[in-house]
């Protein structure tokens, strides 16, 4: 039997404006509870709400970075909820006249480009927060209430959860490049909820749908579908279905865990805001926003591979943020080698970033050091292993490469007297070997050059003890 599974996203994002989206408050994450509010953010009774005109703007560049199309009259609506983080009993968000209508998001798998449709982009407040003490006090904290979010709703268009991993990762690298939000999940600026099933393609039967809710990380959110992916599977296998509800991941137990059974569609009433005017967005505006952004990861990596002369998936991985593309091509500016330059930064320092969970900024070293790391390969002064030892030290104390090889005493031992003495010590220690390369068992010169490594921990210059070897061994 053959399955197909079918995810939709919708993902809240904060937009990093300097104040909130209808007051002057500071929009800034945290700070002691209720001090970054006002009338306006408590929904005092006759406060009214102004709409921030950078809210429509970062909104409009998300718009043109994702191809949607922009609305050139929207309006905003009332939302009514009951829940004591929304004091006014209503959200500011839009209805039925969305910003931002279609566009898509291209991912990159084995097979090819994938397009990701958008269903819409729109903008709203965020509300503020409850939180819940151990001895059973409900606090609220209205500083988040009226910070600016856009709400991107996409297609159910991905089929496996790597493919929603690969939407959620592009989506948030353009976000950042484009500068209109920081996407941190930790902090909850960028919020991910889900929705997904399954489809016997076989019947056409299907499951109901399952909403993801509360998900704080990537690795969260694939663990979560994988783990609904499954049991949806095992549902249909035995005729049956699952209930329409939404689940929440436990990171403990590893399972999803039912947060509520999801009855009729709830009815938000929504109507027009009337304190606010109808926005009309004028297309010269939409043209200036287009020609301020800067580019695009699609755009780099294009410019990357006929530039740097590089390949496709160098290009790629390089592009994946703007912070370690602006990295490579500083590092690229000092030494003129960039797939040198693409393989060092995919290799030893992207693993040992990944491996630790940092980020390109968190670095201690600069890419000028990191040039001059590989200088100092190219130039003989150090071997390739012993460079990447000194980019391990490099990693953990931010030292120059020079400095670090100064201190440690790694200068590649190039000098041939000394190179001779030591090869000829290895080869009377080693007479088998001599015999075997007489042989022609070219594995025992190669244990011949280790060896000569090992005497000197890696310093000798692998290219000359191998011909001096080879030199001595036909002398005898
Ligand atoms: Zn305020």
């Amino acid at each position: 039997m053959a399955y197909k599974t079918v995810i939709g996203l919708e993902i809240h994002v904060e937009l990093m404006t300097d104040t909130k989206i209808f007051c002057s408050c500071p929009n800034e994450f945290g700070g002691e509870a209720n001090t970054h509010c006002c009338p306006v953010c408590l929904g005092l009774p006759g406060a009214l709400p102004v709409l921030n005109k950078a809210v429509l703007e970062y909104a409009i560049k998300a718009g043109i970075a994702f191809n949607s199309k922009i609305a050139n009259i929207t309006k905003m609506d009332r939302k009514h909820y009951f829940y004591p983080d929304l004091v006014k009993g209503y959200q500011i968000s839009q209805d039925d006249v969305p910003l931002c209508s279609g566009g898509y998001v291209e991912i990159e798998l084995e097979e090819g480009t994938k397009k990701i449709g958008l269903t819409r982009i729109h903008i709203e407040e965020d509300t503020g927060k409850s939180i819940h003490t151990e001895e059973g006090d409900s606090l609220l904290d209205y500083n988040r209430a009226g910070v600016p979010l856009i709400e991107i709703v996409t297609e159910p268009d991905m089929n496996t959860p790597e493919e929603a991993r690969l939407f959620l990762e592009k989506l948030k690298s353009t976000l950042k490049y484009i500068e209109v939000s920081d996407c941190k999940m930790e902090e909850g600026s960028l919020r991910c909820d889900i929705n997904i099933n399954v489809v016997d393609t076989e019947t056409g039967k299907k499951t109901n749908i399952t909403e993801l809710k509360n998900l704080n990380s990537f690795s969260g959110a694939v663990k979560a579908m994988e783990y609904e992916e499954k049991r949806h599977i095992s549902l249909l296998k035995e005729g049956e279905n699952t209930e329409r509800e939404t689940r929440r991941w436990d990171e403990v137990k590893n399972e999803t865990i039912i947060m509520r059974e999801k009855g009729e569609v709830a009815d938000y009433r929504y109507a027009v805001e009337t304190d606010i005017l109808p926005i009309e967005i004028k297309d010269e505006w939409i043209e200036e926003l287009k020609n301020s952004l800067p580019e695009l990861p699609h755009a780099k990596k294009q410019r990357f591979i006929k530039e740097y002369d590089i390949p496709e998936y160098d290009a790629g991985v390089l592009t994946q943020s703007k912070e370690l593309a602006d990295f490579y091509e500083e590092t690229v500016k000092y030494i003129d080698d960039p797939k040198q330059v693409s393989n060092w930064i995919m290799g030893d320092v992207l693993r040992r970033i990944n491996d630790e969970e940092l980020e390109i900024e968190d670095l201690k070293f600069k890419p000028k050091d990191l040039a001059k790391l590989l200088e100092l390969i190219n130039e003989g002064k150090i071997s390739n292993n012993i460079g990447k030892k000194v980019l391990r030290t490099m990693f953990e104390t931010g030292d120059s490469p020079e400095k670090i090889v100064k201190e440690k005493g790694l200068i590649q031992i190039s000098d041939e007297d000394e190179l001779e003495k030591i090869v000829e010590k290895v080869l009377s220690e080693n007479e088998q070997s001599i015999i075997d390369y007489k042989n022609g068992k070219d594995r025992a010169l190669g244990y011949l050059v280790g060896q000569v490594m090992k005497v000197t921990k890696g310093k000798a210059n692998p290219q000359m003890a191998n011909q001096i070897i080879r030199d001595m061994i036909e002398e005898q």
